[in-house]
C-alpha cells in the first residue's frame, strides 16, 4: 500500500488527482477500523494530517468556515458559542481519545446515516466545500448525501471545509443510544430556531438511508411558535411537531432498534430539543 503525505493543500489536491483511488485519512477513526477488520484494502492512503489549512477556521462574510480537519475536541473548545448545535453533538462523539483525533470532515467523508455531525449541519443549513485541481464548489449539505455511506464527492475531490451561518441560532442536539458514550446512535435529532427570520431547521440521524430533514415539521413549527410573545409553546404544538418529526424519518428495524421505536424516540427528542431551544431564546416553559 502506498502512503502519500502531502504537506500543503495544493499538494494534497494534486495527489488526489494523480491517485483518485487513494483513501484520504484524517483522524483515522473510521479508516483504521476498516483496515483492521479488512473491510477495505486501498491502493494508497493519502494522509491529510500535515495539511495545516484543513485545521483552520474563520469567518467568510456572514458564514463561519471550518476546515475539514478540525477535531471534535476543538469544536467543543473553540466553537461552542459559534456553532452550538454541532458542539453539542461533538460532545457526544466517542470518547475523549476519539474526539481528540476525529474530524467533522471524516464524518462527512464516511457519510454514514449515523454520523453525529450531520443532523446539526442539516439543521443549520450548512454547505460542504469540495475541492479538486479542477476547482472548488460549495454544496448544500441537503444535497451532499446520496445514499448510505455515499455522497456527491467525486473521486478526485477532497472535503476542504464546511460552512454554517456565522451568527448562531438557538441550536440543540440529542441522541438515543444504548449507553451514554461509545455507541452508534439508535437515532438522533438536531433543531435550530432562528428568531430573526422566524425559521426552523431540523436534522434526523440514524433513521433513514441518509441523514434527513423534517421539512414539514419545520414549516409547521415556524408557523406556530409564539415568536413575538416568547410565551410557552402550546403542548398541542410540541406534540404535533414531535409527530411530524417521527413521520419524516425513514427508519428500518435493525439490531440497534426497531423502526417503530426510532419514530417514537424521535418524537420525544423533537419535543425535548424544542423545550431547550425555546428556553435558549428566552421563551417561557
Ligand atoms: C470507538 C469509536 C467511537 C466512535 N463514536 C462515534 C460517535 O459517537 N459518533 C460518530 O458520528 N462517529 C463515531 N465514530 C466514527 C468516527 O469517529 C467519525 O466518523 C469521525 O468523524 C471520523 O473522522 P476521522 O477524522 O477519524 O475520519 P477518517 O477515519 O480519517 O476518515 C473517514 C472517511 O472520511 C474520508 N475523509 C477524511 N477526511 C477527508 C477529506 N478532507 N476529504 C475527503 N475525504 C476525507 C476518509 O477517506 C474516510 O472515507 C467512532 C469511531 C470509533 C472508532
Amino acid at each position: 500500500m502506498d502512503f502519500l503525505q502531502p504537506s500543503t493543500w495544493d499538494e494534497a489536491l494534486a495527489a488526489k488527482a494523480a491517485h483518485p483511488d487513494a483513501t484520504p485519512i484524517a483522524g483515522g477513526t473510521d479508516v483504521m477500523v476498516d483496515l483492521n477488520f479488512d473491510r477495505s484494502r486501498p491502493a494508497a492512503l493519502l494522509d491529510l494530517t500535515r495539511v495545516g489549512a484543513l485545521t483552520e477556521w474563520g469567518t467568510d462574510g456572514d458564514l463561519l468556515r471550518v476546515g475539514a480537519g478540525v477535531t471534535y475536541r476543538r469544536i467543543v473548545d473553540e466553537l461552542g458559542v459559534r456553532a452550538p448545535g454541532l458542539a453539542a453533538a461533538s460532545r457526544t462523539v466517542g470518547s475523549p481519545q476519539i474526539r481528540n483525533r476525529a474530524t467533522v470532515g471524516g464524518n462527512l467523508g464516511s457519510a454514514s446515516p449515523a454520523g453525529d455531525a450531520h443532523p446539526p449541519l442539516l439543521a443549520a443549513g450548512a454547505q460542504v466545500e469540495l475541492a479538486s485541481v479542477r476547482g472548488t464548489r460549495r454544496v448544500p449539505v441537503t444535497d451532499y448525501f446520496t445514499g448510505p455511506k455515499r455522497s456527491v464527492k467525486a473521486p478526485d475531490e477532497l472535503i476542504a471545509a464546511f460552512l454554517v451561518p456565522a451568527r448562531p441560532n438557538a441550536e440543540q442536539f440529542a441522541k438515543v443510544g444504548t449507553r451514554n458514550a461509545m455507541v452508534i446512535a439508535v437515532c438522533s435529532f438536531s433543531l435550530s430556531l432562528d428568531a430573526s427570520t422566524r425559521s426552523v431547521g431540523t436534522g434526523i440521524g440514524s433513521a433513514g438511508p441518509t441523514p434527513l430533514r423534517a421539512t414539514e415539521a419545520a414549516a409547521f413549527l415556524a408557523a406556530e411558535l409564539p415568536w413575538e410573545s416568547r410565551g410557552p409553546v402550546p403542548a398541542s404544538v410540541a406534540a404535533r411537531f414531535g409527530e411530524l418529526v417521527g413521520a419524516a424519518a425513514r427508519p428500518i428495524d435493525d439490531v440497534r432498534g426497531s423502526a417503530a421505536y426510532r419514530r417514537h424516540a424521535l418524537s420525544v427528542l423533537a419535543r425535548r430539543t424544542l423545550g431547550w431551544a425555546w428556553a435558549d431564546l428566552g421563551g417561557a416553559a
